[in-house]
């Protein structure tokens, strides 16, 4: 699958990033983990430190998927928002679900210490505005129900907004508690680490078959075999092209990063900045002081359109930048690229066992929050592979029935 197109940023930010050979033997593992992108260097990075012999294979190059078109938004609140979630599963499991991704970014802002790579991983707090006149009231419940169950919110009325931003929106949520990340440096990093830590880590090493027995699976790649306890799939979307998920839907979606401001924009806290409207713009700065800007997600095109469709798609995202932040006119972007990009009809990603494929574990983190995902998939299946049991999987079960799309209501 071709994943991406135009001009990708992050890699400026990492000119030496370590390089892995390539498998020509055959092994033995207790756990292998196919695709080295967010979802598997998370699980990489976790099963590392368990003592469990684990190997990762990589057909293109450690963050060369998904991972490296990443804007780098780490947050609690989701695109499905906690008033939906309960609406949906029920206030326990909606709950719980906001409450895993809370601490997933918990468990994120740990990470730096522990990193040889610095992931310039930063707390921030977010915005979350009304798009329009009618969409306060249902900030105003949502705000209600964070507050309820405990999670950061504070509803700010329009003046509050003017005050902290050079835009005037009709109201929004401001909340802490989230955090920013180079996608491409913390996947590298986690990898990196995995690796110093005795993990097996192949690039261009193409998992094409697999052989799955009564004790584990045997996958063939070019040029050598791997016999696996458990085999854990982190292929982000190309998991589509092996196993179809009903619930899964894949479009196109786009992103701009600009070149370093000369001039700071009145931006509160240097905010995570989103809104209301489906498909939602999202904006935030880097540590460099550049304006990353995400959105004008569309159907799913051959990769030609895609790439045809980058310029003037950025081109609106800079128009949008300019609209909330008037002092920035004229700003350039120096980077700008559309990619595929994954959703589920239930708004939750699929993480864990699938009855088809024994031995077999699945990482799929689509939706806006992967980077959280990933880092939750991490968590229930570090633990379910070492033996324990983590009720919480059953969230994301890949077999569960599939509920309406987020992005067919706000919120
Ligand atoms: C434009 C854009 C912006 C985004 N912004 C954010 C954001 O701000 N915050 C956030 O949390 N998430 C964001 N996401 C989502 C996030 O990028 C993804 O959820 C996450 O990076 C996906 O990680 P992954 O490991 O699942 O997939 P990938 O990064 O694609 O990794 C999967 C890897 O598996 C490899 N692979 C596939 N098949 C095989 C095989 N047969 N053998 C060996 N290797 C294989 C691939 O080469 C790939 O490297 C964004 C996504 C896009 C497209």
């Amino acid at each position: 699958m071709n994943l991406v197109s135009g001009q990708l940023p992050w890699k400026y930010t990492l000119p030496e990033f370590p390089a892995y050979p390539v498998l020509d033997e055959d092994i033995h593992c207790d756990c292998l983990i196919v695709g080295a992108g967010m979802g598997g260097a998370m699980l990489a990075h976790r099963l590392s430190g368990s003592g469990a012999n684990t190997v990762v294979i990589e057909k293109r190059t450690v963050a060369g998927g998904s991972s490296q078109a990443n804007t780098g938004l780490l947050q609690t609140a989701n695109d499905k928002s906690l008033t939906s979630c309960i609406h949906t599963f029920g206030e326990d499991r909606g709950v719980l679900f906001y409450r895993l991704c809370q601490n997933s970014i918990k468990g994120i802002l740990e990470l730096p210490g522990k990193l040889d790579i610095d992931p310039y991983i930063v707390p921030r707090s977010s915005l979350l505005y009304a798009s329009t006149p009618e969409d306060v009231g249902m900030l105003r419940q949502e705000h209600e129900q964070l507050l309820a169950h405990g999670f950061d919110s504070e509803f700010w009325e329009k003046a509050d907004i003017a005050r902290r931003y050079s835009f005037s929106k009709p109201a929004g949520l401001y909340s802490r508690g989230d955090a920013e990340a180079n996608p491409f440096r913390l996947v590298h990093a986690l990898i990196a680490k995995a690796h110093a830590s005795g993990v097996r880590v192949y690039e261009h090493t193409e998992a094409r078959r697999y052989e799955f027995g009564e004790t584990g699976v045997v996958c063939h790649t070019g040029h050598g075999r791997i016999y696996a306890r458990n085999i854990v799939f982190a292929m982000g979307y190309e998991t589509q092209e092996m196993k179809k998920d009903r619930g899964a839907e894949l479009i196109n979606t786009y992103a701009v990063m600009t070149h370093p401001l000369s001039v700071l924009p009145k931006w509160h806290e240097r905010s995570l900045i989103w809104e209301t409207a489906r498909p939602y713009l999202y904006l935030r700065m880097t540590h460099d002081g550049r304006i990353i800007a995400g959105g004008k997600d569309e159907s799913l095109t051959a990769p030609e359109r895609r790439e045809a469709r980058v310029l003037s798609q950025c081109k609106r995202l800079l128009e949008e930048i300019e609209a909330l932040f008037p002092e920035v006119k004229g700003v350039e972007a120096e980077y700008a690229w559309g990619a595929v990009f994954g959703t589920t009809r239930d708004g939750l990603p699929y993480i864990g066992q699938h009855p088809e494929y024994p031995h077999c574990y699945f990482i799929e983190g689509y939706g806006g929050n992967g980077t959280v995902y990933s880092m939750i998939a991490a968590e229930l299946l570090g633990d379910t592979l070492a033996g324990k049991t983590r009720p919480e999987l059953e969230l994301f079960s890949l077999t569960r029935t599939s509920k309406p799309s987020p992005h067919q209501t706000v919120l």
